[in-house]
């Protein structure tokens, strides 16, 4: 039984940094290649509605994108919401490229109002171009055909051929996308689980290493969580680290002292970046630096964000 609803954690802190990471690599991933092919393993419902429902209750966002925008929704605004500012133009950081594209899902004319953010997928479908593909799993009864919906709603950007929305397991796709026989497999995979279950963990960790070993143009990216008194996520994380035989990235944010002024819950969060397009690869320390000064400006001087590159780098 699937007990985890994103609509719960839609926009917070994890989701930001995940987002943002993933919309770098998305660029980066686009201009390198002629065509693009994304799979997202684990897509959740493609839009969430902050003030309302299941987000409003915990309100995570509040301390999430609620921050970030308050530090970028202006400076957006005033570019016109296209980084037609000299100063946005020249950088726009991490955070605020991720402002200018939740913006678009709260472009009311009359006010800049944050109300709803957009999953993964629907960032990502922003991003492609018609030519790209793109393949969502979800497996959830109820959160798939809502994903279907949002992806399908006017003003989403149609590909040619899909997105191809899938109610099933992503880590079982992702892995026969791997070893998929013609080489117009996916070039960027997102791993997003809940870890609900312990052994999720473990089979997360296994599919990772399958589909790099098999599939040597495919990069990946995997969320992690870093939870107070659980320590699966970096044991997963430097076990992964240690067996895998490409270039790694791993891009951690975490709150100052690992959270000691916290009761429970989440202190940080990560991405591991598998075999990275190599241009990104070459600039991931300046990309962590960008994420570093945008994260200062919003969550305060001492939030960290932490960049470790494998030793093959
Ligand atoms: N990637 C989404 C985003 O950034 O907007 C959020 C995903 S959320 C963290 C995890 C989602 O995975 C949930 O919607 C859950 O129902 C779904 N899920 C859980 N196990 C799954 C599996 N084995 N395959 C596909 N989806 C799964």
């Amino acid at each position: 039984v699937l007990s985890y609803r994103h609509a719960f954690h839609a926009g917070n802190r994890g989701d930001v940094f995940k987002h943002a990471v993933m919309l770098d690599l998305l660029r980066a991933e686009i201009a390198a290649r002629a065509r693009t092919r994304v799979v997202e393993t684990h897509a959740g419902a493609g839009l969430y509605a902050l003030r309302s429902g299941k987000a409003d209750e915990r309100r995570e966002w509040a301390q999430g994108i609620g921050k970030a925008w308050d530090a970028f929704a202006a400076d957006v605004a005033r570019s016109g919401g296209h980084g037609d500012d000299a100063e946005a133009k020249q950088s726009p950081g991490p955070l605020q490229e991720l402002v200018r594209h939740v913006a678009q899902f709260n472009n009311s004319k009359k006010r800049q109002r944050l109300d709803l953010y957009p999953g993964s997928p629907l960032l990502t479908l922003q991003m492609l171009r018609d030519q790209d593909e793109a393949v969502f799993y979800e497996l959830h009864a109820s959160d798939m055909p809502v994903l279907q919906w949002h992806c399908a709603s006017p003003g989403r950007h149609v590909l040619k051929n899909g997105p191809k929305i899938e109610l099933g397991d992503g880590l079982a796709g992702l892995r026969a996308e791997a070893t998929r026989a013609d080489l117009e497999g996916c070039t960027l995979a997102f791993i997003d689980p809940p870890y609900e279950v312990k052994s999720e963990y473990n089979e997360v960790a296994r599919c990772v290493l399958a589909c790099a070993a098999a599939n040597a143009s495919m990069t990946i990216a995997l969320w992690y969580p870093l939870i107070l008194g659980m320590d699966r996520a970096e044991t997963m994380v430097q076990s992964l680290c240690e067996s895998l035989k490409t270039p790694w990235v791993d891009v951690r944010e975490q709150a100052p002292n690992e959270g000691a002024g916290l009761e429970r819950g989440m202190w940080g969060s990560g991405v591991l970046v598998v075999n990275p397009e190599s241009r990104w690869l070459a600039q991931a320390g300046q990309f962590g630096d960008r994420l570093g000064r945008d994260a200062a400006q919003a969550f305060g001087s001492d939030h960290v964000v932490r960049l470790t590159l494998s030793p093959q780098v």
